[in-house]
C-alpha cells in the first residue's frame, strides 16, 4: 500500500483536474508551472512511475517524459541482470 498522505499537500489539490489531463500544449504548460511550485513533486512523480500512469501531468512530467525514464530504468535493470548472470 502506498503512502498517499502527500496528496493532502498537493498544489493542484483544489484545482480542476482537467487542467492536468489536457492534450493541449498550452494547457499542459500551465499544469507544469503549477507542478514547479508544488511541495510534493517527488512523491507525485514516484507514484506516477509506480502506477505507470499513462495520461496526464504528474510530478512535473508529461507522459512521454515518464516513458523515457521507465525505459532507461528497464535498460539499467537488464544490464544489472546481465552483470549478475556473468
Ligand atoms: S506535482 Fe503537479 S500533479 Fe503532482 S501533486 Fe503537485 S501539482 Fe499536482
Amino acid at each position: 500500500m502506498h503512502d498517499e498522505a502527500w496528496r493532502d499537500r498537493a498544489a493542484c489539490r483544489d484545482m480542476n483536474v482537467e487542467l492536468f489531463y489536457s492534450t493541449d500544449e498550452a494547457v499542459m504548460r500551465t499544469a507544469l508551472l503549477v507542478c514547479e511550485g508544488c511541495p510534493v513533486r517527488q512523491p507525485c512523480f514516484s507514484a506516477a512511475m509506480a502506477e505507470r500512469e499513462s495520461f496526464g501531468v504528474w510530478g512535473g512530467t508529461v507522459e512521454a517524459q515518464r516513458r523515457r525514464v521507465f525505459r532507461r530504468e528497464q535498460r539499467s535493470r537488464r544490464q544489472a541482470a546481465r552483470v549478475d548472470a556473468a
